[in-house]
């Protein structure tokens, strides 16, 4: 275990380079008009699954490509967590957790004010209670010890949204349920020819949220029954929030489950409402059509093709990669391999299929790259099937990169 986090620190540098190394790149997804940065690494969630999904989304839109940028876990030191905004035209905020250092928060709202445009998915809006600015940026939001000294409730009445001052904690929930949202203004560009309200699958529906509530416009609520010991008011659902020059699309929607049951995130209605939140975001204008298969006011929609890429499918979209194709099939496998590392058997697994795939067909850039990953994380089992690289003069390099870096001896 040592030997991985020393490994591991030595080569941070270089795989955070990789994560966040823009692409030179001709597919489709590099072509994409506007780039979005996923902050992700805490959460009281499972961000492992959210945050692959948010950027199969985005992606899906033609309209962005997405990196992603991981924090330290928590209570870490975060000080070397810097990710450069301006290159980005939005960020999505997958992130509940510790906070940022100062020069990162200040950056952060640098950009914002200056134009930069963000996303505040979920749980997000339960993050940094005490930071003001974010708070304004968010418009609402709930648990982190909010409470009347953050801001009113806002709930929706017959005659328009309501302020509400009363003391009482921020932030609550019933029971995960299916729940209607309705549309409350259908003129904005996110919401302009949505139906006027339709079926979300099961999901968490975020209530008392509360918080400063300034140049926020309310797109969609949702009634939470008290049937499913919901508040028996209507809730905030879909917002957006002016601050400064940026633009801020903030969604409750798309509590992130496991690996085989995310109904949330699978909802047409959340993921077309996240695209459609991010390109106004990043743009000001939505220029995507509603597709045919929203959910209706009666039945919901759910989109299976979204879920994280399997090991085999992420190798599969490795295996021709050559050097100047988009780089990230790379940082697909770098991601899987972080996120489901456990030193145990959940990686031998995933160990045996890197080491089949250096046996395989793949391409020889693709087979140095799964070296370089293996002299990160990789056991004395790869060791012989490293070795057999030794006699290709391409992969060789590489290959004894990794059996030094595993075996911690030089190697002839
Ligand atoms: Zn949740």
């Amino acid at each position: 275990m040592k030997k991985f986090f020393l490994s591991f620190i030595i080569l941070a540098g270089i795989f955070s380079f990789i994560l966040l190394a823009p692409s030179c790149t001709k597919s489709p997804v590099s072509n994409a008009p506007n780039r979005a940065l996923i902050i992700t690494g805490q959460n009281n969630h499972n961000w492992k699954v959210s945050s692959p999904v948010l950027k199969q989304i985005l992606e899906n839109s033609e309209l962005f490509s997405a990196d992603i940028a991981q924090t330290p876990e928590a209570g870490k030191d975060m000080s070397k967590f810097k990710p450069d905004f301006s290159k980005y035209q939005v960020v999505v905020l997958d992130y509940n957790g510790d906070s940022w250092p100062a020069e990162t928060k200040t950056a952060f709202e640098a950009y914002v004010s200056g134009g930069g445009g963000v996303v505040v998915y979920h749980a997000a809006d339960n993050s940094f209670s005490d930071w003001k600015e974010y708070n304004k940026m968010i418009g609402l939001g709930g648990w982190g010890d909010r409470n009347e000294k953050d801001g009113p409730y806002v709930t929706w009445k017959t005659d328009g949204f309501v302020r509400d001052s009363s003391p009482g904690a921020g932030g609550t929930h019933g029971k995960q349920h299916a729940f209607r949202v309705t549309v409350r203004n259908a003129e904005h560009p996110i919401t302009k020819g949505l139906p006027a309200a339709w079926i979300h699958s099961q999901d968490e529906l975020y209530s008392k949220l509360r918080g400063p509530a300034e140049n926020m416009t309310i797109l969609a609520t949702a009634y939470a029954d008290t049937a499913q010991k919901g508040t028996g008011n209507h809730e905030p659902i879909l917002m957006t929030i002016n601050y400064g020059k940026g633009r801020i699309f903030h969604t409750v929607l798309g509590h992130a489950g496991d690996e085989t049951a995310n109904p949330a995130m699978q909802c047409i209605g959340f993921i077309v409402t996240l695209q459609r939140g991010a390109e106004w975001a990043a743009t000001g204008v939505v220029t995507q059509a509603v597709p045919e298969v929203f959910p209706t006011i009666v039945t919901e929609s759910k989109w299976t093709l979204y879920r994280p890429f399997t090991l085999p499918e992420i190798l599969s979209n490795l295996k021709d990669y050559k050097s100047g194709d988009t780089r990230y099939n790379l940082q697909d496998l770098t991601n899987y391999i972080r996120a489901n590392y456990d030193g145990g058997e959940k990686f031998a697994k995933i160990e045996k299929s890197l080491l089949e795939f250096l046996g395989g067909t793949g391409s020889v850039e693709a087979k140095n790259y799964i070296c370089k990953e293996l002299s990160v994380y990789g056991t004395e089992k790869a060791v012989p099937e490293l070795k057999k690289l030794l006699n290709n003069e391409e992969t060789a390099e590489m290959g004894r990169y990794a059996i030094e870096r595993i075996t911690g001896q030089y190697t002839n």
